[in-house]
């Protein structure tokens, strides 16, 4: 049985970026490290920063991967973390923390609320140990979208060292790095981009990763090694997922054949409104405030009195073609739906048709 993603990543691809994957490429040669290369380019581009002070690196795994090399490779022994949370992907920033054995403090925020940015000044003046402050720019566990811009001019205004997981976001929403004061920033393939699982990339000022050298605690996520081999010529330290990195090559292009990240971004958010109005009509209320929602994926709440569970009405719309998300609140009973992908304002239209009949049919 076939049917749409309507998941955060992985997400629905183009049969094109799928066909990619049928070649079985070398990797020692230069046509495959010119792949490389030419991915990094692209991926500085759309960060919108100066090439002479910003470098690019890919990193083998997933999402977490990259996250992890950064803040293992990054922050030192006598450094120290502030996590701003709110959300599983702030937590998980703690998790990494303390499996490396990192000094950090976490302020947390509900997980429909953005973060008080005195508060965040307050903890900056008292704790002068902290080095690093970093955040989840889309927090895909609720769809929250934090206010990157805000919090990276008060970073720096007490000249700390900004890392930004925009993992759901980087690709789907403009993000100039380097006008944003962003050093470290972490996406991956199967996200906006677009393009399948294995890999993740970190975007970062050359002049921060260059100080991140002997400080990883890990071999395979050292972040310094890895950008330091890659950098030379466009070669891998450890083998590379070569059919993933194939098809992302392509889903960069597609991505600028629909007119780059504003057009993209149109139609996410165009998508997300349509789905966001049509869910209120069949009486699902969103968990985050519209003025903080994403473009990316949407919590809905679970009707008080419904008579159905989450995976009857899953099943139903899974048959029907399409695979939704549970929810990830604690406490509250929710349920998401994501529309990044190959998804368009057709399938929207179909898919609330769909949890429509499903509502009739139970009650
Ligand atoms: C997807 C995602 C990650 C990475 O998750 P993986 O499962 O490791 O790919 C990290 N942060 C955010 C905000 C995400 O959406």
């Amino acid at each position: 049985m076939k049917y749409k993603l309507l998941t955060p990543g992985p997400l629905t691809t183009t049969d094109s970026v799928k066909e990619q994957m049928l070649f079985d490429h070398c990797t020692w040669d230069e046509d495959y490290k010119k792949i490389t290369r030419d991915i990094t380019d692209k991926l500085l581009n759309l960060a919108k920063v100066n090439k002479d002070n910003y470098v690019c690196t890919l990193m083998q795994g997933s999402g977490t991967f990259g996250v992890e090399s950064v803040l293992s490779s990054s922050i030192g022994e006598n450094d120290k973390l502030l996590i701003l949370s709110n959300g599983a992907y702030g937590e998980r920033m703690a998790d990494i923390a303390k499996h490396n054995r990192i000094n950090y403090v976490i302020y947390t925020e509900d997980y429909n609320k953005r973060h008080n940015i005195n508060k965040i000044k307050d903890i900056l003046k008292n704790d002068k140990a902290i080095t690093h402050v970093s955040i989840v720019h889309s927090e895909t566990t609720s769809g929250i979208l934090n206010d990157i811009e805000e919090i990276g001019k008060v970073v720096k205004e007490y000249n700390k060292i900004f890392i930004v997981d925009a993992m759901s976001s980087f690709g789907g929403i403009d993000i100039p790095v380097e006008n944003y004061n962003i050093d470290f920033i972490i996406s991956s393939a199967n996200k906006c981009i677009q393009g399948v699982p294995g890999f993740s990339f970190i975007i970062a000022k050359k002049e921060e990763i260059l100080k991140c050298k002997n400080k990883a605690r890990s071999l395979s996520l050292d972040l310094y090694s890895q950008w330091e081999t890659m950098n030379k010529d466009g070669k891998w330290r450890f083998t590379s997922p070569t059919h993933t990195i194939l098809a992302f090559n392509k889903a960069l292009d597609e991505l600028n054949e629909e007119g780059g990240v504003d057009k993209r971004y149109e139609r996410y958010y165009n998508n997300n409104r349509l789905l966001i109005d049509k869910m209120k009509e069949l009486g699902f209320d969103t968990y985050v405030d519209n003025k903080y929602q994403s473009p990316i994926i949407t919590s809905f709440i679970y009707p008080k009195n419904a008579n159905y569970t989450f995976e009857e009405m899953y099943d139903f719309i899974k048959q029907r073609g399409y695979a939704i998300y549970p929810g990830k609140i604690e406490n509250i009973n929710s349920f998401r739906i994501g529309n990044i992908g190959e998804i368009y304002k057709e399938d929207i239209i179909k898919l609330c048709a769909i949890i429509e009949e499903f509502l009739k049919g139970v009650n």
